[in-house]
């Protein structure tokens, strides 16, 4: 059972593959003042899929960085027994949540929305003779749509069929059936955004060839579950949102409920003086919050992050809750915010 939508529900879902930087700061207080001004609860999620990936211990500093911002996150509660085990004092591991995701993936298979794909990496990077690459690499040019390879196969990765799911659920209104594979996203802060889903992005896949289930699959199906209304997250993720669209709405349609995908605002990444995103690698970045936190105070850095959008003078102290009382929304409206160091 999917989770009722008597209000706003948002969500901060970081990938514990490490430490928070300050990047992630920004975008977590965004995140939650974002609710807050909403009137809405904000969940805390915890992208974990990526076991390989995952750093020891990261997941729990993460926890103790949001709360040492001041970030009190909303408790999910669970509508149903069968989730209980994925939800730990109200936070959601997606580490545990693959049997939800293994059920997603055979509404899709039983749609005939799936084939699989015995390309590797070189393959496709070889096959991509334009030089259009998708934001995740090339764009996959079909090699093994239609080779029937069985699913159980050995050593495949899962792909969606982005014809047959743009021609059934694209946007409406577009092209001679009523239906095109154009997908537009009316972004809060970043405007609209729209893909050609077959040219701009092509088959993407759903079950990595180790068996991992990807994180567009996983991602729509916790916010389905978790009856999220609006994503907040960075605007490296914009170009996923026509994706995500697409298999809420193929979703939703295998299992005869509305189509509800969510609404999207994208914010702002924070870059250095070269223009690149900050992480915890960048020259210029002042390193993980937890150490910024032993040399800046928690209301000094939100108080800085305001000063970067314009909003505030400089040195000015603010805890989330005066943060989530600004006006963002004219300052959040660009693709990128400009890192400087405090004071
Ligand atoms: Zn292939």
């Amino acid at each position: 059972m999917l989770a009722e939508r008597t209000q706003s529900v948002g969500r901060y879902a970081p990938s514990p593959t490490g430490d928070l930087h300050v990047g992630n700061a920004f975008a977590a207080v965004v995140t939650w003042a974002r609710a807050r001004q909403r009137r809405g609860c904000c969940l805390l999620r915890i992208e974990d899929l990526d076991t390989p990936r995952v750093v020891a211990g990261a997941a729990g500093r993460i926890v103790k960085d949001c709360a040492a911002l001041g970030l009190a996150f909303d408790p999910f509660v669970v509508a149903d027994a069968a989730g209980d085990e994925a939800v730990q004092d109200g936070v959601v591991w997606q580490s545990r949540r693959t049997r939800a995701y293994a059920d997603a993936l055979q509404a899709l298979v039983d749609d005939g929305l799936v084939f699989a794909c015995r390309c590797s990496r070189r393959d496709l990077q070889r096959a991509a003779s334009a030089p259009h690459a998708g934001d995740e690499g090339p764009v996959y040019p079909g090699t093994c749509r239609e080779l029937g390879i069985p699913l159980d196969a050995p050593d495949v990765a899962l792909r969606v069929r982005v014809d047959r799911l743009a021609r059934r659920h694209g946007d409406p209104g577009h092209g001679a059936a009523g239906h095109s594979a154009v997908v537009a996203v009316d972004d809060a802060w970043q405007g609209c955004f729209a893909h050609d889903v077959t040219t701009d992005v092509g088959d993407f896949v759903v079950r990595r060839r180790d068996g991992l289930f990807s994180y567009q699959l996983a991602v729509v199906v916790d916010d389905r579950w978790q009856g999220v209304t609006e994503v907040v997250r960075g605007a490296d993720l914009l170009a996923s949102a026509p994706r995500q669209i697409l298999l809420h709405r193929a979703l939703a349609a295998s299992d005869g409920t509305p189509p509800r995908p969510p609404s999207f605002a994208h914010l702002p990444l924070l870059v250095d003086g070269d223009g690149q995103r900050l992480s915890k690698r960048s020259p210029q970045a002042p390193g993980l919050l937890g150490a910024v936190l032993q040399q800046t105070s928690a209301p000094a850095l939100i108080g800085h992050f305001a000063a970067l959008l314009g909003v505030v003078v400089a040195g000015a102290r603010l805890t989330v809750e005066e943060f989530a009382a600004l006006p963002l929304e004219a300052a959040l409206q660009r693709p990128t915010v400009g890192w400087a160091p405090p004071g």
